[in-house]
C-alpha cells in the first residue's frame, strides 16, 4: 500500500479501482483521497427511526423499513423485465422493484429473512412500492455504528445506474479513514482556532462524515464553513493588499476647471448626502498613489450616471482621458446624449463608439483619441478593441449589470504603461454577502439614498380578470395628462409566442383606448432602429399617452411623465427584471403606480417574487430575495462561479459566518502581511495549496 497522502489517486484506495475511479472523477470531479475527504455530505436522514407498513404517506422523504420477503418474481415488460419482490412487515405490504441488475439481485436476495430496507417510496394504483431499495440484512445492520444522523452524499444517475450507491461512497470514506494515519494536518492558526472554539481539523472531518452525535456534528459543520469561506476571504483581501501597494496610480491632485465650472454652472440639481460621500470616498482612492478598483452600487435611479460623471471631470483636471463602457447600444447612446447635455456649454469633446460606428467617423476618432483631443469617450464592448489607444486614460468607468471580465479589464489597462483608475457600477444591487465574496478584492461603496421628492412607487399585483378596472385605472391616469407604460415578456426560447401576446395585447389595448382620444405607441425589439426612435420620440413628446412595449424598455428609458408600469404576465419575470421595470417610473413629482398582472396560477417562487415587489421598493431587499430563490450562481452567472462554488458553506446561510470571517481575515493580514508569524505557518501553506491549485483564484496582477 503506497503511503497515504491527499493526492495519492483513488484508484488506490480499497474497494474503489480503475473503473470506479474513472466514474467518480467523471460524474463528480473527485481524483484523490484529498477530493474524497473533502466531499461533503448535502444532508443527514435519520436512521434509527423505523415506519410501519401502513404508517407509508405519499411523498414521503427515505423511509426504512423493517420486514421479510415472502415471495420474488420476474415481470416481463417492453423492454427487458424488471423483478419484483414482495416484502412485508405485520402490517402490511409493499412492492421493492428492481429495473436492472435484477439477475445479480435475484440471486443475491434471501426469502423469509429480516432486513431493514431503506429508500423512497411510490404510491399507485393504491399501493406503495420502493423502486432499488438499499438492503440490509438485520443481522448486518445491528453490527452498524448507527447514530441519528446518517450522511446522505451527492449523487448522479449514472452513479446510482452504475451501483455506486449512497452505502457504498459511506464505505469508501470510511476506508479512507482507516488509511488515514490518524490525523490531518491542521489549516488555521492557533489563536483563531482558540479564539473562535474551534473543533481540530481531523475532528471535523470525520464528524461531518461520521457524526457522533448532533452537537459535533453541528461544531464540525461550522468549523469547515468557516474554514472555507475564511480562506477565499484571506485570498480576495490579500489580492487587494497586494494590489494597493504593487500597483501604482495616477494621482488625481487637482481639482481644477472642469470640475468647478461644471459644480457650479452645470450641476442641474443638489447631490445627495450619499452621492458627496462616495465621491469623497473615490476622491481619496484616486489621490492616493495607488490605482482605484472600485465597485460603485445604486438603486436604480439612486443617481450613480452623475458621479461617475465628476470623477471623469477630475480626471480631465488632471490632464487625463477617461472613458465609460456600457453593455448594450441603447445605453451607451442614452449615456451619451445626457453627458453631452450635461456639458453643454464647456469645452469638453465627448464621442461615442459602438459597433455600429462607421469606418470613417472611427478613423477619425482614433487619430482624435490618440493625439488626446478626445476627453471622454462614450460606448460599448468596441472600446476595448486593440485598435482603439488612448493618448493618457485616467479612468475607465465600467456601467453594466455585473463585472466584466477580468481578462477585458485588463485590456483595457494595457493601453497605458500605468492602469488607469477603475470605477464599475452596478445596475441593480447585489447583496452585501454577494458582493463579499464576489467583488471582495474590490473597494465598494453604496449610494443607498434616492434623489429627494422620489415618491416611491405603489405596488400592486392583480390578477388577469381584473383588467377592467386596471384599464378603468389607466383611462383616470391619462385624465389627469399622466402616461403609461404596458409591458409584455420577452424570452428568447419562444419569442415567437411572445411576439404574438405583445401583438395580441397591441390589439385589445387599442380596442379600448381608441383613437382619436388615446394614441398608442409600440416598441419591441424586431422594429428597426429607425422606427424604434420614431416611437420613442412620439412618447416624450406626449403624442402618445401609451408605450405598448416589451422588455426593451427594461435599461435606458427616462421619461418622467410615464407615472403608470402595467406589467403582463409578471409572474414570467425575475425579481430583478421586475424591479428594473419598475425603476422606469416614479421619475418625475407625481405619485406612480407599478400593476403586476397574472394568470391565477402560480408557482410559489412567482407568488414569492410577487409578494416581495408589492412589499418594498429597495433593490437590497428585492435582491436578497432573488439571491435566496435563485441562489449566487444563477445571479452572478457562470464568470463568478469558481468563488462560488463551495464544498460546504452556502452564502446565503452562512452570511454570518462569513461576515466574521472576513473581518478575521482582515485583521490577520493586517498584523501579518505576508504570514510570516510562526502562528500562521498554517495559514499560508494552506493558502499557498489553494492558490497553486486553483486557476480561478489566480492572481492577475
Ligand atoms: P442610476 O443610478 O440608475 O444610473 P441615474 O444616474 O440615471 O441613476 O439617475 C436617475 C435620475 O435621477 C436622472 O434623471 C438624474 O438626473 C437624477 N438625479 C441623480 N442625482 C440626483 C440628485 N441628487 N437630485 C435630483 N435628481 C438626481
Ligand atoms: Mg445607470
Amino acid at each position: 500500500m503506497p503511503q497515504y497522502n491527499s493526492n495519492t489517486s483513488l484508484s488506490y484506495l480499497k474497494g474503489v479501482g480503475p473503473s470506479r475511479a474513472d466514474l467518480l472523477k467523471k460524474e463528480l470531479g473527485i481524483r484523490t483521497f484529498g477530493d474524497l475527504l473533502n466531499f461533503f455530505p448535502n444532508r443527514y436522514i435519520d436512521r434509527t427511526q423505523f415506519f410501519k407498513i401502513n404508517q407509508l404517506e405519499q411523498n414521503s422523504a427515505e423511509i426504512q423499513i423493517l420486514g421479510k420477503i415472502t415471495s420474488i418474481k420476474t415481470v416481463q415488460q417492453k423492454h427487458g423485465s424488471r423483478l419484483v419482490a414482495t416484502f412485508v412487515d405485520d402490517t402490511g405490504t409493499i412492492e421493492l422493484v428492481w429495473f436492472r441488475g435484477a439477475k445479480w439481485i435475484k440471486e443475491n436476495l434471501k426469502v423469509n429473512v429480516p432486513y431493514v430496507i431503506f429508500g423512497k417510496t411510490n404510491y399507485f394504483n393504491r399501493s406503495f412500492s420502493m423502486p432499488h431499495p438499499e438492503m440490509e440484512l438485520v443481522a448486518e445492520y445491528k453490527k452498524n455504528l448507527r447514530t441519528a444522523m446518517q450522511p446522505v452524499y451527492p449523487s448522479t444517475e449514472m452513479l446510482t445506474n452504475k451501483g455506486v450507491s449512497n452505502r457504498v461512497v459511506q464505505k469508501m470514506i470510511q476506508s479512507l479513514f482507516e488509511e488515514l494515519p490518524g490525523r490531518v494536518r491542521e489549516t488555521l492558526s492557533k489563536p483563531i482556532i482558540e479564539s473562535h472554539k474551534l473543533i481540530a481539523k481531523y475532528e471535523a472531518l470525520l464528524n461531518v462524515h461520521f457524526p457522533k452525535s448532533q452537537e459535533l456534528l453541528t461544531r464540525a459543520q461550522f468549523r469547515l464553513k468557516f474554514e472555507e469561506l475564511f480562506f477565499i476571504q484571506l485570498q480576495l483581501i490579500r489580492k487587494k493588499m497586494i494590489r494597493k501597494s504593487k500597483i501604482k496610480g495616477f494621482t488625481f491632485d487637482k481639482v481644477g476647471a472642469f470640475f468647478n465650472t461644471f459644480y457650479t454652472n452645470n450641476l442641474p440639481f443638489d447631490l445627495t448626502n450619499a452621492q458627496k460621500r462616495v465621491l469623497k470616498e473615490i476622491r481619496k482612492d484616486v489621490g492616493s498613489n495607488a490605482q482605484m478598483n472600485r465597485l460603485l452600487q445604486g438603486d436604480v435611479g439612486s443617481g450613480k450616471t452623475i458621479v461617475g460623471l465628476l470623477c471623469m471631470l477630475l480626471a480631465l483636471d488632471n490632464g487625463f482621458q477617461a472613458c465609460i463602457m456600457a453593455p448594450t447600444e441603447i445605453l451607451a447612446i442614452q449615456h451619451f446624449n445626457s453627458i453631452v447635455e450635461m456639458l453643454s456649454g464647456m469645452e469638453v469633446n465627448v464621442a461615442l463608439l459602438t459597433g455600429s460606428t462607421k469606418a470613417k467617423a472611427r478613423r477619425m476618432l482614433h487619430e482624435r483619441l490618440e493625439n488626446g483631443e478626445l476627453h471622454i469617450l462614450i460606448g460599448t464592448h468596441a472600446l476595448i478593441e486593440d485598435k482603439v489607444k488612448f493618448k493618457n486614460l485616467g479612468l475607465a468607468i465600467i456601467d453594466e449589470q455585473h463585472r466584466f471580465g477580468v481578462e477585458q479589464r485588463s485590456k483595457m489597462w494595457l493601453k497605458n504603461e500605468l492602469p488607469p483608475h477603475v470605477l464599475v457600477m452596478t445596475a441593480t444591487p447585489i447583496p452585501r454577502t454577494l458582493a463579499m465574496s464576489v467583488y471582495g478584492d474590490l473597494d465598494i461603496s453604496v449610494i443607498d439614498e434616492l434623489p429627494p421628492g422620489r415618491k416611491e412607487v405603489a405596488t400592486a399585483h392583480r390578477y388577469d380578470s381584473n383588467r377592467l378596472s386596471v384599464f378603468k385605472f389607466m383611462k383616470d391616469e391619462i385624465a389627469k395628462g399622466r402616461q403609461v407604460y404596458v409591458v409584455y415578456p420577452l424570452i428568447q426560447e419562444s419569442e415567437k409566442m411572445d411576439y404574438k401576446d405583445l401583438m395580441d395585447g397591441y390589439e385589445s389595448i387599442s380596442r379600448e383606448f381608441p383613437i382619436p382620444n388615446y394614441q398608442i405607441s409600440i416598441l419591441h425589439g424586431k422594429m428597426k432602429p429607425a422606427d424604434k426612435e420614431f416611437e420613442m420620440q412620439r412618447f416624450i413628446k406626449k403624442e402618445t399617452q401609451i408605450m405598448v412595449a416589451t422588455t426593451v424598455i427594461e435599461v435606458g428609458v427616462n421619461i418622467p411623465n410615464a407615472s403608470v408600469m402595467v406589467i403582463e404576465s409578471a409572474e414570467r419575470f425575475g425579481l430583478s427584471q421586475l424591479h428594473q421595470l419598475r425603476g422606469r417610473v416614479g421619475r418625475g413629482a407625481d405619485q406612480s403606480y407599478c400593476i403586476l398582472m397574472t394568470s391565477f396560477k402560480l408557482s410559489a417562487d412567482s407568488k414569492i417574487r410577487l409578494e416581495t415587489m408589492v412589499k418594498t421598493t429597495d433593490g437590497f431587499e428585492v435582491a436578497d430575495v432573488d439571491l435566496k430563490l435563485r441562489g449566487p450562481g444563477n445571479i452572478m452567472g457562470k464568470q463568478q462561479s469558481g468563488v462560488l462554488n463551495l464544498k460546504i458553506a452556502d452564502i446565503v446561510k452562512d452570511a454570518g459566518i462569513l461576515k466574521l470571517v472576513r473581518s478575521i481575515a482582515f485583521e490577520t493580514l493586517q498584523e501579518d502581511p505576508s504570514l510570516q508569524k510562526e502562528e500562521n505557518l498554517p495559514l499560508k501553506s494552506t493558502y499557498q495549496l489553494i492558490h497553486k491549485n486553483s486557476g480561478v483564484w489566480s492572481n492577475i496582477s
